[in-house]
């Protein structure tokens, strides 16, 4: 806005007034004439990615002392290739899977975790982790969603599969705050073709429309949801919710899966609140980035000239 300067009009001869006129269009017309901030860049998209928080991370939610949070900007050029990786091994049984339910941030896929038959191992662990469930993070708009991001890239979504160490724990529970207690699988969601398989959730899910709300789903086979290449980067960090914990071996894939325009919209249909709240679409639930610090980030495979653009 311009502000008028503070002088008496009454006293101004008409040539001053002309003078002023011109002087008060010129500083309007370099306003109006400037260009518009291009909001397709960097910063800018992780401002308004930012100002769309969730409530609860624009309280004071933090770790006190921690240094390897997530989610993390995964930096292509600075992530490290480790030959010694091996190929992540993933034995899912679909008949573990129990129901599908709205945790008022999110919506979540139970899997039955009594057994030692559903899980991963190899990759980066040493041990075999359990599934216990999975989840997506997403957006409201598609220009963001994912936590992770790739060279500032943001995707419109991510799955994450949430295993648990059942040799060293007994439990989900202890496993959560324990050293190397859990491993959870990043894939990112595009825009792009219809995802079959993930359309067996969507269309559950406008029975589990508010929070606390559940609905069996399976058998259903988590695997379908990893893309074809198993190209992975991993580091050391932690839950993305609270209690925060820094037990999580990430291991994030390369490349994103697929889904079409109409299934994000499925995800966006959810709401936070409960029957006879005020609705609130349940989007933007994702935290924001947090420092890599002094970690280093692993590549299962040798990075090309293919860079960024995926
Ligand atoms: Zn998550």
């Amino acid at each position: 806005m311009v502000r008028p300067p503070v002088l008496g009009w009454s006293h101004l001869k008409s040539s001053s007034l002309s003078l002023l006129a011109k002087q008060i269009w010129g500083t309007l017309r370099s306003h109006l004439l400037r260009p518009a901030r291009c909001c397709s860049q960097v910063p800018c998209a992780r401002r308004r990615r930012n100002d769309a928080l969730h409530p609860v991370w624009k309280g004071p939610v933090s770790m006190p002392g921690g240094t390897r949070q997530s989610p993390i900007n995964i930096r292509w050029r600075d992530s490290v290739y480790d030959p010694q990786l091996k190929p992540l091994g993933v034995f899912y049984k679909a008949e573990a899977c129990l129901y599908v339910w709205n945790t008022g941030y999110l919506f979540q896929v139970e899997f039955d975790d009594s057994t030692e038959g559903s899980g991963i191992s190899g990759g980066p662990l040493e041990n075999h982790y359990r599934l216990k469930q999975f989840h997506f993070h997403w957006g409201a708009v598609n220009e963001w969603g994912s936590e992770h991001t790739v060279d500032d890239h943001v995707y419109p979504a991510e799955l994450h599969l949430v295993h648990w160490n059942a040799v060293k724990y007994q439990n989900y529970t202890d496993a959560v705050t324990g050293a190397d207690g859990l491993a959870v699988v990043g894939v990112f969601l595009k825009l792009g073709a219809r995802h079959k398989e993930l359309q067996e959730l969507v269309t559950v899910l406008p029975d589990i429309k508010h929070k606390d709300a559940r609905a069996a789903l399976g058998p259903f086979q988590p695997s379908c949801l990893l893309p074809a290449c198993r190209d992975y980067w991993t580091y050391p960090g932690s839950l993305t919710t609270p209690p925060l914990s820094e037990s999580v071996t990430w291991i994030i894939h390369k490349k994103p899966i697929e889904v079409a325009q109409d299934q994000l919209a499925a995800f966006r249909s959810l709401l936070f609140s409960v029957p006879g709240e005020e609705e609130k679409a349940m989007v933007n639930n994702y935290r924001p980035l947090q420092p890599l610090m002094n970690r280093k980030v692993r590549s299962s495979f040798q990075a090309t000239h293919e860079g960024a653009r995926l």
